[in-house]
């Protein structure tokens, strides 16, 4: 009784995202929206539910500037989040994958010269995409 409770919960969750997916959220706006005043689920089965995915690399998890919350990203697109570095735009939000080739060349010269290897999951590359430069200067 108490599993499908929780795969209850869990799908409500993904199904959530799925529907939203290039938005991001808080872990409470996840919640409220999931439970929408309707459906009784306790807080830490969804907090713990997004903390899997993002280990799964499902979801995504980053901290918006000057913010304390995570935020929640599902992407369509793009697999295994855990192990690419992000980029993205300061100003609307918008998240680039960079499972690219330059990016692993990337990490490999860091390690080469500064020693540090780099954590891809937790790594988020802050600028502004062209759409904002371009109404920046209008
Ligand atoms: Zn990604
Ligand atoms: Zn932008």
């Amino acid at each position: 009784m108490k599993r499908t409770y929780k795969t209850k919960a869990r799908e409500l969750l993904i199904a959530h995202l799925e529907n939203h997916p290039e938005q991001r959220f808080t872990a409470r706006e996840i919640y409220d929206a999931v439970c929408d005043g309707k459906v009784l689920i306790n807080r830490t089965t969804i907090y713990r539910n997004l903390e899997r995915l993002c280990e799964n690399g499902e979801l995504m998890r980053f901290k918006e500037p000057n913010q304390d919350a995570w935020y929640y990203q599902y992407s369509a697109e793009h697999d295994h989040c855990d192990r690419h570095m992000h980029a993205q735009c300061s100003v609307c939000g918008k998240v680039f994958h960079l499972d690219n080739p330059f990016a692993d060349d990337f990490a490999e010269k860091m390690l080469k010269e500064y020693g540090l290897a780099i954590s891809p999951a937790d790594t988020i590359i802050l600028g502004s995409c062209s759409k904002c430069r371009c109404t920046k200067k209008k």
